[in-house]
């Protein structure tokens, strides 16, 4: 169920050039119940005193039981003349924002009985997919899953979190990393590098239907691209899971 709460900033720091990574936590002190893959909301007025809002998934890595958590993190792409990128591009440690949420249904789900999941994102939106590391690791072990993040960025420097998802992959050898560098490769290229857009990664891991079930975040050409690949390769419309980064005005 959505609240409305007031989100205090606690921590910050650049990712990439132009990413940020933002902690809040609720200043009313109650702890933040959430489903990992879902997003908040930030509420606030344009210049004009007109009420808008954007949304923002939640990056928190959690328990992974469903236990609340205290801070609700979340990795916000300026956007060039951008009216949140304004807000959250110049508040400070101690300010307020207004949020609300949890909102959305990019979760994994309990009855799933799939062999192994494609989750595939550009930019920002990885971040789902680094909220659900904590239930994808039970998901190895309990039911023996094979899982490929299938990561797009420019360039090296735009590879949001990546030192966590290869230290992930390297303690879970179920887990595999591809990162894919549409303009510009790591200088020492590693073994789960790719040259071009995530779709080099997703040809190579084959899809198939009778084991596959996909998620595709992020930038709303590349999750047209994937889907329609995704789908000529025999998966239903319910076994690919979409969450487009679009502006919410
Ligand atoms: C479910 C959901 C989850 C999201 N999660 C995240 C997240 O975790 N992190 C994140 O950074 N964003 C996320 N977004 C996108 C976010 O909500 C905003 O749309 C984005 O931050 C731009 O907002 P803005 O107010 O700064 O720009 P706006 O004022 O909305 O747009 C300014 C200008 O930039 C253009 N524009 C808007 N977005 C982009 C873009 N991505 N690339 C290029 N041009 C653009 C607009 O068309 C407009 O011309 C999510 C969107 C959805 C729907």
């Amino acid at each position: 169920m959505a609240e409305h709460f007031p989100l205090r900033l606690t921590d910050s720091r650049m990712l990439a050039p132009s990413v940020r990574h933002m902690a809040f936590e609720r200043a009313d002190g109650t702890p933040f119940n959430f489903i990992p893959g879902q997003f908040v909301q930030v509420h606030f007025n344009y210049a004009d005193g007109k009420p808008t809002k954007r949304s923002y998934s939640v990056a928190t890595v959690g328990a992974g039981d469903g236990t609340p958590v205290q801070q609700i993190e979340m990795a916000v792409s300026y956007v060039e003349g951008g009216a949140a990128t304004d807000l959250l591009g110049h508040l400070q440690q101690g300010q307020n924002i207004d949020g609300s949420g949890p909102y959305g249904r990019f979760c994994l789900m309990e009855g799933d009985s799939n062999r192994r999941y494609i989750l595939v994102a550009t930019g920002t939106g990885v971040t789902p997919y680094r909220a659900m590391l904590p239930q994808i690791k039970r998901l190895i072990h309990t039911r023996d899953v094979q899982v490929a993040l299938v990561y797009g960025a420019r360039n090296p420097g735009e590879l949001l979190y990546g030192d966590e998802f290869e230290a992930f992959a390297q303690q879970n050898p179920q887990f595999h990393f591809y990162a894919c560098f549409s303009r510009e490769a790591r200088v020492h290229p590693r073994a789960h590098d790719r040259r071009g857009h995530v779709q080099v990664a997703l040809d190579e891991l084959r899809p198939n239907a009778e084991t596959d079930i996909a998620y595709l975040c992020g930038n709303p050409n590349m999750v047209d691209q994937a889907f329609a690949l995704l789908k000529d390769a025999g998966l239903s419309i319910p076994h690919i899971r979409r969450e487009k980064y679009v502006s919410s005005r």
